[in-house]
């Protein structure tokens, strides 16, 4: 029998999740059955979609349930095994995020190679994230050559490989995010052209254009709000905005209003596409290739902030909505 220690969703958030809306639970183990394993998790990953999911609204996730262990994605090494296409040992990535140890059919889990790379890097920069970033800029955005990128959130998972592989193609980027130390990063370690506080921002507008007096050709999106109608004031006729996310809403307990500027989306003839990781799966082969050669290069630097133990997932995950992140935040579990 093992013992595996998991976080409920207790009750649904209403504006910023809180503590007293998680519960740590714990459930015993038996032997894997026919065609099952047994995985102990050694990483998990916080993300911001997951408030999505708190919800209980349609989306293009389902919600998750009261009373039950939320889910997320993972990886973690097989510690039994009664099925023949996984050993003990075995490295696998799955969806059963948020708990120390689970059961599954091995069909439920994924056997992978890091390539090289820390395990983690699956949940990070190899991963989600990192497609997100790759797919919503070279697809979604088409970046093109000369073009000036404008990016959000641009010291989290997402934001910060964007910027990067805008700068390793030779675009001017400007990036925001919260705080002097953010700002410092986003200049010196992801060598950024210019770097915005929006927290310390008066005009967010203004002082984009003061960046960019030429005008923006690319919008990366991950904040919404205040950000996008500054982008729209900036754009370049024709500009094209990848939408990825809009965390400034996400806690919002009443509907947040629009921008007032989006009558320039005609005017400036520009294209806003919102889209999902989900369906640029098939861009993974490529990115994983492009990011092999910018690692081997030294050309790429990632970074992540840590929490340990499944009891500080909860707080894992409110750090996002707090900036308590720099790059991935995740929670090492063993
Ligand atoms: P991050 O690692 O960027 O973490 C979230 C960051 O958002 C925080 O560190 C904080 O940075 C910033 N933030 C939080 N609240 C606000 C706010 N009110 N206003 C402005 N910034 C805020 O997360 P990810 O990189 O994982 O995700 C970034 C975005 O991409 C999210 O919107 C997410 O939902 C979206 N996403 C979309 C996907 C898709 O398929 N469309 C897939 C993956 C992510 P700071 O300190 O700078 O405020």
């Amino acid at each position: 029998m093992t013992t595996s220690r998991e976080v409920r969703l207790k009750s649904r958030p209403v504006g910023m999740p809180k503590a007293e809306n998680f519960e740590l639970a714990s459930v015993t183990l038996g032997a894997p059955g026919p065609g099952e394993v047994q995985v102990r998790n050694t990483w998990m990953t916080v993300d911001p979609y997951m408030r999505g999911r708190m919800n209980d609204v349609k989306s293009y996730v389902p919600p998750f349930q009261l009373g039950e262990v939320l889910q997320g994605g993972a990886v973690g090494e097989v510690t039994a095994s009664n099925d023949p296409s996984l050993k003990v040992g075995d490295l696998v990535q799955s969806n059963n995020g948020w708990r120390e140890a689970f059961n599954s059919p091995a069909a439920g889990v994924q056997k992978v190679d890091t390539h090289g790379l820390p395990p983690e890097a699956l949940l990070g920069v190899a991963g989600m994230p990192g497609l997100t970033a790759y797919a919503g800029l070279l697809k979604v955005a088409g970046l093109k050559d000369g073009d000036v990128v404008f990016v959000s959130g641009a010291a989290g998972a997402v934001g910060s490989l964007v910027c990067q592989i805008a700068k390793l193609k030779g675009h001017k980027v400007i990036a925001t995010a919260g705080g002097a130390d953010k700002v410092k990063f986003l200049k010196e370690e992801l060598g950024v052209d210019v770097a915005i506080d929006y927290k310390a921002s008066k005009n967010l507008s203004a002082d984009l254009m003061a960046a960019a007096p030429e005008g923006i050709d690319v919008y990366f999106d991950n904040v919404g709000g205040e950000h996008l109608e500054a982008a729209l004031n900036a754009a370049k006729p024709f500009a094209r905005f990848a939408i990825c996310g809009m965390i400034s809403m996400y806690n919002a307990s009443a509907p947040v209003p629009g921008p007032s500027n989006l009558a320039q989306i005609i005017g400036k003839q520009l294209r806003v596409e919102g889209f999902i990781v989900s369906s640029h799966w098939d861009m993974m082969p490529a990115f994983l290739k492009d990011l092999a050669t910018w690692h081997a290069a030294g050309q790429l630097t990632w970074k992540q902030t840590v929490r340990e133990g499944i009891d500080k997932a909860p707080e894992a995950f409110m750090g996002l909505f707090s900036g308590e992140n720099f790059g991935k935040m995740l929670v090492k579990l063993s």
